[in-house]
């Protein structure tokens, strides 16, 4: 009997309704072409949410999320909902998620398509293929934070004043399950894994590296290299083709993974998955938000989710060759020619496309 999935689709607000209708699209058409069953359970989420049931997420909507196989998020927040208590703002909707469906683990693919080579800052001639292993759940995002009061006085006789704190904290389980990640994944990719850190400051970095050497010999091909943050940003400039699997912390792949992103082009083209436990849900969501400036415009570029719900086939259904086909048409749309106007460059030698446009495109090529 041919296998059924249920996909929770979010789709928020701004593009984030454009986008993932284009991807559903082509999930809809890799499921006729492998003969697999979707369903899909479409939410209100985010400012969407807010209007019609005044919060960002419901109860209803993270059950609909925890009963699925997977969910496929949009984007959220514009400037109508700025201005809405902190308690019920959409990107709160964001962190409830996360945390409501034990999502610990954020990859983010940065892959640099030859054929957009110019959009990139560096415009390297190197292939750019590196997956960023961000823990999501822990760290100085979810530490001790507040402020208190202090009478001491700076060595220059500035009073202090307040202090606010906020704690980098992380628990040997909590290294241990995210690390053992970006081994597994190092040994199914190029098997170089890269622990980024500020071991040479903090003590919870250096936790981090202990870790990962009594973690070693369980990977004996994966060869282990580490960097400082600070270093690490440099790197990532100086020579992006070398990185395979870069695994790291909550704020520290905060960042990096933003300007890995950066590198290849164009942030409608990074697609990202958070994972939690094995068996439970995933959530497949493109790297940028809801650009409420182009939306209803039929400007979004909306290849970015495309290429999260390839991911979501890959790592959520285990519908690999489908995933692979969703790539390689987007790799044959824009060897053919086909743009969005965000990476389209000058126009020059270019087909511009709206977001129905391409989509069609890739559809024709599945
Ligand atoms: P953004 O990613 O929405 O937009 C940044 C720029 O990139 C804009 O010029 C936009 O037009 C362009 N852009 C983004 N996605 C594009 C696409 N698919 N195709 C073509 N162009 C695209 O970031 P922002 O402007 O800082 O934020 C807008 C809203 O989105 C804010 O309310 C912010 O809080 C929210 N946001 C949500 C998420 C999320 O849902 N995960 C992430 C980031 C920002």
């Amino acid at each position: 009997m041919a296998k059924n999935y249920k996909i929770a689709v979010i789709a928020g607000d701004g593009i984030g309704p454009e986008v993932t209708s284009s991807a559903i699209e082509v999930l809809k058409k890799e499921a006729d072409k492998y003969g697999f069953g979707l369903t899909f359970d479409e939410r209100l989420f985010g400012g969407a949410s807010i209007d019609a049931y005044g919060a960002p997420l419901t109860e209803e909507t993270l059950e609909a999320c925890k009963n699925s196989d997977a969910v496929l998020l949009g984007a959220v927040g514009g400037p109508k909902w700025d201005a809405v208590d902190p308690s019920i703002r959409p990107e709160k909707g964001l962190l409830n998620i996360r945390k409501g469906l034990g999502l610990y683990s954020n990859l983010r693919p940065a892959l640099m398509f030859k054929e957009l080579a110019e959009a990139s800052p560096l415009k390297t001639q190197g292939e750019i293929d590196i997956l960023i292993v961000r823990e999501l759940t822990g760290g100085i995002y979810f530490g001790e934070r507040g402020r208190k009061d202090s009478d001491e006085v700076l060595p220059d006789g500035t009073p202090k004043g307040v202090v606010a704190y906020d704690v980098e904290a992380y628990s040997v389980g909590e290294i241990t399950r995210i690390l053992r990640q970006g081994f597994t994944y190092a040994q199914g990719r190029n098997k170089k894994l890269t622990v980024v850190d500020k071991a040479n400051v903090l003590e919870s970095s250096r936790m981090w590296r202990e870790i990962t050497e009594s973690l070693k010999p369980e990977y004996p091909d994966v060869a282990v290299d580490y960097l400082y943050v600070d270093n690490a940003s440099m790197q990532l400039i100086a020579r992006p083709a070398s990185f395979d699997v870069i695994v790291t912390n909550n704020i520290f792949g905060d960042i990096l993974s933003d300007e890995a992103g950066q590198i290849t082009g164009s942030i409608g083209m990074l697609p990202s998955a958070s994972l939690g436990a094995p068996g439970t849900p995933g959530m497949y969501e493109p790297v940028h938000g809801s650009a409420p400036d182009i939306a209803g415009t039929g400007k979004a570029n909306p290849m970015a989710t495309i290429l999260s719900a390839a991911m979501l086939l890959r790592w959520s259904l285990g519908e690999n060759e489908a995933a692979d086909d969703i790539e390689n048409a987007v790799k044959k749309v824009l060897a053919d020619g086909f743009r969005t106007v965000d990476i389209a460059g000058n126009g020059e030698g270019v087909t511009v496309c709206t977001t129905a446009e391409i989509t069609q495109k890739i559809l024709e090529r599945i």
